[in-house]
């Protein structure tokens, strides 16, 4: 099959999940809670209507969502590929995002499903359903089954819950819609426990978090104008804290709250010498998307990310110099 420009309707998924026996879901590497909760979400909606199913990401199981039900099932990559017809690419911006393993393990799929919410995303599927209204790719996964009538088990529910929460700020960011709060009311009567559920994803971080926002907070910095707040984190810090990835996640609020500021960023050494950036808008006039763009990154208007080599302190130069040039030009 050939990649799609158009949408594929929700109709043409089914008739791709009726006629198939075997599925693998994948997300993108250093996953979030919403690559780990679509999965979640799909997977055992898939299970309960009777497919097989495997669940793969490329780097596994974050320890801040192991309290998800069924998260057991998310699995690293065999070094043999899966013995599965239909590949589906959830969350996940571009192709390579998935990681080689999980490429390598997905590679006896005939047909590709990419389902996802980046406005970034170049529609690598055979069949794409590119959303970038919808708040979370969560929250896409939850129209796809009930427009399938798809049943929604205990996991299902949960997850896609967390998915959505996740990538709303607890339901606060402007992406956030009526049907947003219809969903999660829709998924509280079936029974999902709020209280709990937000407790688990939000009051149990590990102390070491803590200690590596005063590290970061060590090194805040506001551009003269106010504009642009950055805090970066150096191999170092990680070693000696004993950081796991997910350890950061969410912690750019901190600093994109701010008053006055405009454009938050991070920036974070990694081990293979490349440098992550994170950047948040909380203005739509300034699009990280594009700025992301152009160090080959992508993401959404208000939320993007790029990869890109370092040392540190040349990316970050770099970086904010764009971010300059973008306030200049559209502010
Ligand atoms: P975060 O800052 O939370 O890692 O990512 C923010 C958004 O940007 C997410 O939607 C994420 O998928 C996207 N993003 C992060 N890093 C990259 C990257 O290196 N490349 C692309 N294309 N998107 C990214
Ligand atoms: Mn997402």
């Amino acid at each position: 099959m050939s990649e799609s420009i158009q949408n594929a309707t929700f109709e043409q998924i089914g008739e791709i999940i009726r006629q198939h026996e075997s599925f693998v879901i994948l997300s993108h590497v250093r996953p979030d809670g919403d690559a780990i909760g679509s999965q979640l979400a799909l997977g055992f909606a898939l299970k309960a209507a009777g497919k097989k199913v495997r669940l793969i990401n490329e780097d596994g199981l974050p320890e801040n969502l192991a309290f998800l039900r069924g998260s057991y099932k998310i699995e690293t990559p065999p070094a043999e590929p899966i013995d599965a017809e239909i590949a589906i690419a959830l969350d996940t911006a571009t192709k390579p995002r998935l990681g080689e393993k999980s490429l390598h393990a997905a590679s006896n799929a005939k047909i590709w499903l990419n389902i996802d919410h980046h406005i970034s995303n170049p529609r690598y599927g055979d069949l794409n359903l590119i959303d970038d209204i919808s708040p979370a790719t969560g929250q896409i996964i939850y129209e796809l089954l009930l427009a399938l009538h798809l049943p929604i088990p205990d996991e299902t529910r949960d997850a896609i819950y967390v998915a959505v929460s996740t990538d709303t700020g607890s339901f606060q960011y402007p992406s956030t819609t009526a049907r947003t709060y219809e969903m999660a009311a829709d998924l509280i009567r079936r029974g999902l426990d709020v209280g709990e559920i937000n407790s688990s994803t939000y009051d149990n971080h590990p102390f070491r978090r803590l200690e590596l926002l005063r590290a970061l907070l060590n090194t805040l910095e506001r551009s003269a104008d106010g504009l642009i707040a950055h805090w970066s984190l150096t191999e170092d810090v990680r070693t000696d804290l004993k950081l796991r990835p997910e350890d950061s996640e969410g912690l750019i609020d901190t600093i994109r709250s701010i008053e006055g500021v405009r454009v938050a960023a991070f920036f974070e050494e990694l081990f293979d010498g490349k440098i992550r950036v994170s950047m948040r808008s909380k203005d739509i006039r300034f699009n990280v998307c594009q700025i992301a763009a152009e160090f080959g990154g992508g993401g959404h208007a208000l939320a993007a990310g790029i990869r890109m080599t370092g040392p540190i302190e040349e990316a970050r130069e770099k970086v904010l110099a764009a971010i300059q040039r973008a306030i200049v030009a559209h502010g």
